[in-house]
């Protein structure tokens, strides 16, 4: 039997609410009394429970969307466990005209299928993806399985989406300051719901680009959770597969799902993590961010930019912990200019919820209690390593010394030697571009092709305003290592292209082993620091030395100048700053 699922119950007598924490998703299996989502509204939060057993066969509903009651959200084919409620959202002869579904009243079998590959990949984020198509053009049979959508955390939930809305955002800072460039504009208007739809455009045509991608390179994809059989043996069964798949290699990259807190407080379904923070369809007057590492400066940015005041609560002496002082003091500053409340070495304690619905985050710090009250909180504090995802022990691969990831040699290899993990569950640097290398090097030794990895020089880049970066070593890992460094800076303030964009805040450092005089590091803050990284990468990759990239001609007017001129000053020679 196939029902409507209905908002039959909002709080108290409103008329709408806003989608908040969904649980579920399309394919899912669902029992009654699961709580599928929770709906916010002025008068409280109310989850959404399930008076059915069977498979919930549609959602049209996503985090941050306004519902309103009697509004049809979903279909569930299965059976009802509480028929008073059910018989009101059975499904009459003609669908209703929201759902734009045909309905088929039986019930089709899962299609049977068994497959035998040189390759499998479970997961299709920046590792799988990247692995398998690098498998694929070594020649070998590759299949491919996601329980989710091809691209993984980062081109659906993360690096892609945060990106696309920073550049909204980005253009309604240069629009709040146009006067100052002769330009005039009126009418300005934020539309939120706009921003979430041009987030999502970007996300679905790199989706499809991936998909393009996968059978273009003949790889078969698996929607469905893989599931371990036996040692070389995975299964997926869903509504629509029912799969054996045998493989010679295996290659982990299942990824990595948000860290909550052990806080009271910290799992009720209104506090919002990076993926929610991406659907806000509305934007909040005040919100409290647990972390204030890369992602969590990233939302302070984006949503102060919106006009939310934004409180940030960072367990660490200082935001971004892990970068050199100089770049952290750049965004600090940038950030408590713009309104954002930074609050450092401070403890969060616990989160309640107000009978208004606001929150109250209680937070120590080493001589004091406080408390922050805010509309909206967000957890960002981290990511752990998607361990569970398959039965690992069957498969006889190992954990870590922490077991905070899979362990891995460097060619990718884990205790099972026909059997690879790569990308953030291996937890060793959750950076997409760490994946997708670590998805080559993993693809590459299958197929007899030598290749390890090394981590020694990996940029990072923050799209905080402004960005920042560094990649190779920092002052800090030098000074650990007892490294004797040199480091030439170069201020953007001297930059003639950056003069002309306005955009004068932040420096480039280079690093420079003090006896070998080779680029051993480099740190950017300002305007195209995430792009400009890459330069000093390829000296660090090169063994380039400070005398030998001095000789370098770099375009003018660029921002990259400073980047040579960084060089120069290693070596007092430089030209347009003393
Ligand atoms: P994922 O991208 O997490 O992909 C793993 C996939 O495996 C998922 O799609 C999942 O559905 C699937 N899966 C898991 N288990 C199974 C199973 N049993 N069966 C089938 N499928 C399964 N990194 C950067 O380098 N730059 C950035 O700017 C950046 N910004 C970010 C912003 C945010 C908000 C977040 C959350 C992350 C950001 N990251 C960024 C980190 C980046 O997204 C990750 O490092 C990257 O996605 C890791 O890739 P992966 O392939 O290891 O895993």
């Amino acid at each position: 039997m196939k029902y409507d699922l209905i908002i039959n119950k909002l709080s108290g007598h409103d008329k709408t609410g806003t989608i908040g924490k969904i649980n579920v998703k399309e394919g899912d299996s669902i029992k009654h009394g699961d709580v599928l989502f929770i709906i916010e509204s002025q008068k409280g939060t109310l989850k959404f429970v399930s008076d059915y057993d069977g498979i919930l066969e549609k959602l049209s509903i996503h985090e941050g969307d306004i519902v309103e009651k009697k509004q049809v959200i979903g279909i569930v084919e299965g059976e009802c466990a509480s028929p008073e409620s059910c018989d009101i959202n059975t499904i009459k002869e003609t669908p209703k005209k929201t759902l734009k579904t045909s309905y088929s009243f039986g019930i089709s079998k899962p299609q049977k299928k068994e497959y035998e590959k040189e390759v499998v990949v479970v997961g299709g984020g920046p590792g799988g993806y990247v692995a398998a198509i690098r498998a694929a053009q070594n020649g070998k049979s590759v299949l491919l399985i996601e329980e989710d959508r091809l691209g993984g955390t980062c081109l659906n939930y993360g690096c892609i989406p945060t990106k696309a809305i920073i550049s909204s955002v980005d253009l309604l800072r240069k629009i709040k300051v146009s006067e100052e460039f002769g330009l005039e504009v009126e009418g300005l208007k934020i539309n939120m719901p706009d921003i979430i739809e041009r987030k999502g455009n970007v996300v679905n045509n790199l989706v499809s680009g991936v998909e393009h991608l996968m059978e273009k390179n003949k790889i078969e994809v698996i929607e469905g959770r893989a599931q371990v059989e036996d040692k070389n043996i995975l299964s997926v069964k869903n509504k629509k597969i029912d799969a054996k798949i045998k493989f010679e290699n295996l290659i982990i990259a299942t990824g990595s799902s948000p860290k909550s807190i052990p806080i009271e407080g910290s799992d009720c379904g209104s506090i919002l993590n990076s993926k929610d923070l991406l659907e806000l369809k509305e934007i909040p007057q005040s919100m409290t961010i647990i972390g204030g590492g890369v992602i969590g400066m990233e939302f302070a940015f984006i949503f102060n930019s919106l006009g939310t005041k934004v409180n940030i609560i960072e367990f660490f002496p200082s935001i971004l912990n892990n970068m050199d002082d100089d770049i952290i003091e750049v965004v600090r500053e940038s950030a408590i200019k713009s309104g954002i409340k930074l609050y450092e070495n401070s403890c969060a304690t616990s989160i309640k919820t107000s009978l208004e619905g606001t929150k109250i985050v209680e937070f120590r710090t080493e001589d004091s209690h406080n408390i922050l009250i805010s509309d909206k909180v967000a957890i960002a504090v981290g990511r752990s390593a998607n361990i569970d995802s398959l039965d690992l022990e069957k498969l006889g691969v190992e954990l870590n010394e922490n077991e905070s990831g899979i362990s891995v040699d460097s060619k990718m290899r884990t205790s099972n030697e026909a059997i690879y993990a790569i990308g953030d569950v291996t937890n060793i640097m959750q950076l997409a571009h760490v994946a997708s290398h670590q998805g080559i090097v993993a693809a590459d030794n299958i197929a007899g092709i030598y290749s390890e990895m090394h981590y020694d020089n990996i940029p990072s880049a923050v799209f905080t305003f402004p960005e920042v970066g560094s990649t190779g070593l920092t002052e800090k890992e030098c000074t650990q290592r007892n490294i004797e460094y040199k480091i030439g800076k170069f201020p953007l303030f001297a930059n003639g292209k950056a003069q002309a964009m306005g955009e004068t805040e932040g420096f480039v450092k280079i690093i420079a082993n003090a006896e070998t005089n080779l680029v051993i590091g480099g740190s950017i803050a300002g305007i195209h620091a995430t792009d400009l990284l890459s330069v000093i990468t390829n000296l660090i990759d090169s063994k380039t030395s400070i005398d030998k990239a001095s000789h370098t001609i770099y375009a003018h007017p660029t921002t990259s100048e400073s980047v040579h001129e960084a060089i120069l000053s290693a070596d007092n020679k430089g030209i347009h700053y003393v």
